[in-house]
Parts: structure tokens; C-alpha cells; sequence
């Protein structure tokens, strides 16, 4: 009883969201809770702080990576020959950099991922799952969360445990840089335009967002690549117009994986990445957050020479690294592909994809490695040791489906917000976080993807 009474308090307390006045959008045709976990997850505080720390050096990272032509150029080199998504990016990106920028000011918002890697001796490890540098979601929606699970603890009768969660608001962080990058565009008339899904499932994380911005009196749009090809135009000196509104900054939420792409959202692609606009990300900026690049950073000498003035970000950054292996072609690729089709077990095999459900573990793994390993297909992918956390249980409440107690793990994501003005970094900061949690039988895959849902740090 007292478990049903918290779920309907949860879920009241979901509805009274004022994100839901989106509702009225005719556009909006079924509407489900997002999914949450019943109860809030133990996480470790020294992993949890651990992963705060380190943040800004991967917002200086990222956008370190994004101004050096010469590493994306060498590190995808190999990737673009076989990966066709990549390599219109990357044409793009070109394209782009021989015009000259019209660009000058520079937003980013990451979220950089982790999981708590377990030893053998019973010690957990924060190992970074990957960066994801482009439309990175739920930052919206996860800042009710806590107040859900502190609702849930209350119910139980667990007021002091309540009163433990921590507060965590990143969208009005992420709207602190969207504002920033906004005002220093310098055109006060200047409208924020979502770049949105063609079927929007995640409207009302986005929305979190964009309320943010209207309190601060910006005006925000949502387009779709579509819109972008049939309205959008540049002027002279490449200002960014659609139906009659110029615009400030492009936040994309869409624009990661091949299937959005047709030749006319190509064209669109390229119309944004040429304007004045502020893209979050720039085109450089979303290569720099490829699977390729992360497996790149993690060789011996890679993060020193890319931010050579900075060696303890450098030592923050690499302790949490977990073992990432390149395919390409030659003996190292060779002897390490040996050793993951020998033990599938140990490693995830990675394409050059964003979204979840992409990865390929265990028996999978094997065979598809055993396909490629001797043409240059093999070069799309890089492996990475697998992390594995220890499980605790939970109930995973989900729209439609059965109520059960699983064993799960979690995932910590950490939001960077950063502005650049020029060569300047005038805003580099954690904007909040997202625990993801999931079945531990589900290998791969996020919330979007139907496999994780949205969780609270209890921190221990
Ligand atoms: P995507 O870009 O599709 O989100 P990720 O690298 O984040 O790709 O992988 C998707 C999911 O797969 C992660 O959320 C995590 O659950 C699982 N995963 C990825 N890498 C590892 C790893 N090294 N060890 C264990 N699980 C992993
Ligand atoms: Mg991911």
C-alpha cells in the first residue's frame, strides 16, 4: 500500500510539472510519464564529487579539441574512409573552415558519462562511459527528479533520508549558457531556436529549458531541419534568418544520427554550420565528441599535447579513463581484436553512433568481429573495456509495463556548460547531473532508447 501510495505521489507531483502546459500543442498526440526508478540509488560521494571535479576540464577539453584542425583531421582520418555518416560531418566541417567562420562566439553543453567500476578487492572506480557533445538530454526533465524521490522517501516515512538529496537544477544551467552565448550575439531582437526531432518524443525535457529562457524574457523557436531547408537564408554577412526572425542561437536536439539526414537536411546542416549564429555544438565540436576521438585521447601523450599548459586537468581527466583500444589496420588492431574474440567478455565494441542500442557485447561482439577483422570495415569501430558495476536493487516504473523489483545498475552523467567569445573562455562550469539506471540484462542503451530510467544519487 504504502509502495502504490508513493507511486501515485510521484507521479502527481510529475504532472504538476509546468513543462505540461506543452500539452495544448496539437502536435502532441499520446503523452507518458517518463520512466523513474521507485526509489533513489546509492552512489558513492567520493565517485559523485569525484566526477563534479572534473568537468571543467572536459569543457576545456572539448573545446581544445574543436579549435584543432590538425588532430580531428589525423585522428578520423581512418574512420571517415569507412564511415560515411562521419564523413559528411567531417566534409562539412571542411567546407566550412575554407570559407573562413562567420562564427565568433561558442556554446557548449555536454554531459559526460560514467559508470562505478567494480574490482576484483571490492573497491569501486568513476570510469567515463563517453562525452556526448551534442542534443545531450533529460537535463530538463531530471530537475524534478529529487523532488520525486524526496516525495517517494517522505511517503515511506524516510523524512531524514528525504531531507539527504541533493538539489540539481541543470536546466537553468544549461539556459545560463544558452543565455550568455545569446547576449553576447549581441542582437537583442535575436530569437533561440530549438532544432528539433521530426517526431518529438522528448518535448518536455526540452521545454524545461526553454521556460528557463522566457523567464529571462529570450525568445525561443522550435524548427526541424524541414523548416530550416524551406525558410532559413543567410544575408550578406551571413545572419541566420527564418521566417523573418534572425537568430541568435542553434540548440540542436536532433542532428546525431544518419537517419535525420536527407539530402534537403544536408543542405540545412550546412546553411546553420556557414551562418553567424552560436551552434551548440559547432560541427567541430560534435566530431570532437565521436567514439573515435575518445579512444584517440585515451593514448599515452594525447591529452598532454592538447592542453599542454594544464597537467592536472590532464592527471583528473585520465583517472577516469577505462581501456580504449583503436581497430585500425596493422598489427595493434590485429592483436587486440585477437583478444576480444577470444574473450567477447571483457570489452564492448563501439560504432562511430550516438543514441544507444548501438554497442555490440559478448557473443555479438565475437561474431561481428570475426566478420570484419581482415577488411577495413573493422576501422568503424573501437573497442573499450567492458565496466562492470556492482548491481543493487530497485523498481524501474515505466508506462505499460509490469511493476517488478530488478537488479540494476547506474549511470552518472555530469552536464558542462561553456561559452567562448573568440579565443576567450568566459563561462566554464557543471551545470548539474542525471543517474540513469537500468536492468543489469539490458548490456546497452539509454533512456530514449526504452532501456534506462531517470534516477536520484542517494549519496554513501
Ligand atoms: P551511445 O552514444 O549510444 O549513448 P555509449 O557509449 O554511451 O553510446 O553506450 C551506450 C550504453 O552502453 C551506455 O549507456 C552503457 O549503459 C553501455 N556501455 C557503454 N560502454 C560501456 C562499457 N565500457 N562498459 C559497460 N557498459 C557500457
Ligand atoms: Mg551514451
Amino acid at each position: 500500500a504504502a509502495f502504490r501510495q508513493a507511486e501515485e505521489a510521484a507521479l502527481q507531483t510529475l504532472l504538476s510539472c509546468p513543462a505540461l502546459s506543452a500539452l495544448l500543442h496539437p502536435c502532441v498526440q499520446v503523452v507518458n510519464y517518463a520512466p523513474f526508478t521507485l526509489l533513489p540509488s546509492a552512489v558513492p560521494r567520493a565517485l559523485f564529487e569525484q566526477a563534479y571535479a572534473v568537468q571543467q576540464d572536459f569543457n576545456l577539453l572539448v573545446d581544445a579539441i574543436s579549435q584543432n584542425k590538425e588532430f580531428l583531421e589525423q585522428t578520423l582520418a581512418s574512420t571517415i574512409k569507412v564511415d560515411d555518416f562521419t564523413a559528411r560531418l567531417f566534409r562539412i566541417y571542411m567546407q566550412v573552415l575554407e570559407e573562413g567562420l562567420a562564427q565568433t562566439v561558442f556554446l557548449g553543453i555536454n554531459r559526460s558519462d560514467y559508470m562505478f567500476d567494480c574490482g576484483v578487492d571490492g573497491t569501486t572506480a568513476l570510469k567515463q562511459i563517453e562525452i556526448n557533445t551534442i542534443a545531450a538530454s533529460f537535463g530538463g526533465l531530471t530537475s524534478r527528479t529529487a523532488h520525486v524521490h524526496g516525495l517517494v522517501l517522505k511517503v515511506l516515512g524516510k523524512t531524514k533520508e528525504a531531507s539527504h538529496l541533493l538539489p540539481n537544477n541543470p536546466s537553468e544551467g544549461l539556459a545560463s549558457g544558452i543565455a550568455k552565448a545569446w547576449e553576447l550575439y549581441g542582437s537583442p531582437s535575436a530569437v533561440v531556436m530549438f532544432l528539433v526531432e521530426e517526431v518529438q518524443r522528448n518535448i518536455f525535457d526540452q521545454r524545461c529549458v526553454e521556460n528557463e529562457l522566457w523567464k529571462r524574457n529570450i525568445r525561443v523557436i522550435r524548427r526541424r531541419f524541414r523548416d530550416v531547408f524551406e525558410k532559413g537564408s543567410l544575408d550578406d554577412s551571413r545572419r541566420l534568418y527564418i521566417d523573418g526572425q534572425e537568430v541568435a542561437v542553434v540548440y540542436y536536439r536532433e542532428g546525431y544520427v544518419p537517419q535525420t539526414y536527407d539530402q534537403q537536411n544536408w543542405e540545412a546542416r550546412l546553411l546553420l554550420e556557414r551562418a553567424q549564429a552560436v551552434k551548440c555544438p559547432d560541427i567541430a565540436t560534435q566530431l570532437a565528441g565521436t567514439k573515435k576521438v575518445q579512444q584517440e585521447l585515451s593514448r599515452p601523450g594525447t591529452l598532454e599535447k592538447l592542453l599542454p599548459n594544464h597537467p592536472e586537468a590532464v592527471a583528473r581527466m585520465r583517472a577516469t579513463f577505462a581501456g580504449l583500444y583503436s581497430l585500425d589496420e596493422g598489427e595493434e588492431g590485429d592483436k587486440i581484436a585477437a583478444t576480444a574474440i577470444a574473450d567477447p567478455d571483457r570489452f564492448v565494441l563501439k560504432p562511430q553512433r550516438e543514441g544507444g542500442g548501438n554497442n555490440l557485447y559478448g557473443e555479438e561482439l565475437r561474431q561481428v568481429l570475426e566478420k570484419v577483422k581482415d577488411s577495413p570495415e573493422r576501422t568503424s569501430y573501437i573497442l573499450m573495456d567492458k565496466i562492470k558495476p556492482q548491481p543493487a536493487l530497485n523498481y524501474l516504473l515505466r508506462a505499460h509495463s509490469p511493476l517488478q523489483v530488478s537488479e540494476c545498475i547506474s549511470e552518472l552523467g555530469i552536464f558542462g556548460v561553456y561559452v567562448r567569445q573568440g579565443r576567450e573562455l568566459v563561462l566554464n562550469e557543471a551545470a548539474g547531473h542525471l543517474l540513469r539506471t537500468k536492468a543489469v540484462e539490458h548490456a546497452d542503451g539509454g533512456v530514449a532508447a526504452g532501456v534506462a530510467v531517470l534516477d536520484t544519487p542517494y549519496l554513501v
